[in-house]
């Protein structure tokens, strides 16, 4: 089979791999889909956060069971399943608390061991959900493992219909999280820098689009006239910790999903006085967050805005990761397609819409820090 390994630092080679085969407790999966993720081209290009290299990379992944290892039970080959990627002993305290993508061990397929940038991938069968009669297009399926990263980040944020949201940064992630915010009930502001991005928030559901660079967050918030309980700080920038600072009203939760790289200065004192709450959140609970995610998938049509072309395995890095380093892309998800020569259009349209009601399921109140 064809894969998309990475070696070394800017050294990816799409080459020829053996097709894996199963552990006892693990399925293997002919990938349909793969996206790419900014924590792929922070591998790629800066290296050493989670990858160990040679690798495999791909841990947005949809496809079709090819064979099951002796002791799997509930899947069976042709079943149509995502990935939520991360593994988790089920043993240790967090595992044993529901919170397994706290586990004292956790893995994930396409970091540590290979993942679905590739024809074919195994993975245990306890990260592997059956979406066979989700009537959801693979396509739009490939993007079931982001959106449980969003979904993650809003249930952690305690968000309910009724309330108010601001999303600092639109771009990968952010996006799914103004859609996850949104689908809710609540209303959500975005900001972000690129009126490209703005104009997706708003067809994600965003309440409203401002853009960073001709307004403050707290001007933009009292144009609004929202009333914002919860902040997604999603741009891991400095910049975007202070305006969320600065914006906070009491009794705020502040929810850091992008990673600050540098050490920020927190005006502790200040959070004191308006009791406000830091919510870290990372990766998704595979048991809660991917059923939802597919579910909230379902809830809209037409994902072309999301993401709209599928690429070859060979053109990883020069359409998806090397864009996604030099920032600025206009595709919020670039999916690869390992069996096509060359590019095409996403297929999303989905035969019939899921229900309209939308609400996240409940799940106990979690804590951790962010990654995907
Ligand atoms: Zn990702
Ligand atoms: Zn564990």
């Amino acid at each position: 089979m064809r894969a998309a390994v990475l070696h070394a630092i800017g050294d990816l080679r799409v080459e020829d791999r053996p097709i894996p085969s199963p552990a006892p407790d693990e399925v293997l999966i002919r990938i349909a889909v793969c996206g790419v993720c900014g924590s792929d081209a922070t591998e790629f290009g800066r290296g050493k956060v989670l990858a160990e290299p040679p690798v495999v990379l791909g841990h947005e992944f949809v496809g079709t069971i090819e064979a099951v290892g002796s002791e799997v039970t509930d899947l069976a080959p042709g079943a149509t399943v995502v990935c939520g990627a991360g593994v988790s002993c089920g043993d240790c305290a967090p595992c044993r608390a529901g919170r397994t993508n706290l586990c004292r061990t956790y893995r994930t397929l396409g970091f540590h061991r290979d993942g679905g940038l590739a024809g074919f991938v195994v993975a245990p069968a306890a990260i592997v959900y059956d979406v066979s009669d989700a009537g959801l297009p693979t396509d739009t399926l490939g993007l079931a493992q982001p959106m449980a990263i969003a979904v993650h980040a809003v249930r952690r944020s305690g968000l309910a219909a009724g309330q108010d949201a601001v999303v600092v940064g639109a771009g990968g992630i952010g996006a799914f999280i103004a859609f996850a915010a949104a689908s809710t009930g609540a209303r959500v502001l975005v900001f972000d820098r690129n009126d490209d991005r703005l104009d997706l928030a708003l067809r994600l559901g965003a309440f409203a689009a401002r853009n960073a660079r001709t307004t403050g967050l707290s001007p933009a918030i009292e144009d609004t006239g929202l009333e914002p309980e919860v902040f997604f700080e999603v741009s891991g920038s400095s910049e975007g910790l202070a305006q969320v600072l600065g914006a906070a009203r009491p009794g705020a939760t502040l929810v850091t999903v992008g990673i600050q790289r540098g050490e920020p200065a927190l005006p502790l004192g200040s959070f004191t006085l308006r009791e406000i709450t830091i919510v870290g959140t990372v990766a998704h609970v595979f048991r809660d967050d991917i059923p939802e995610a597919v579910r909230l998938l379902g809830t809209r049509d037409d994902w072309s805005d999301v993401a709209g072309t599928v690429v070859p395995l060979e053109d990883v890095e020069a359409a998806a990761l090397r864009p996604l380093l030099a920032g600025g892309s206009r595709q919020i998800k670039t999916l690869v397609d390992p069996w096509i020569g060359s590019a095409r259009r996403a297929r999303h349209l989905a035969a019939g819409s899921a229900s309209p009601s939308i609400a996240l399921s409940t799940s106990t109140a979690e804590a951790g820090p962010p990654a995907d």
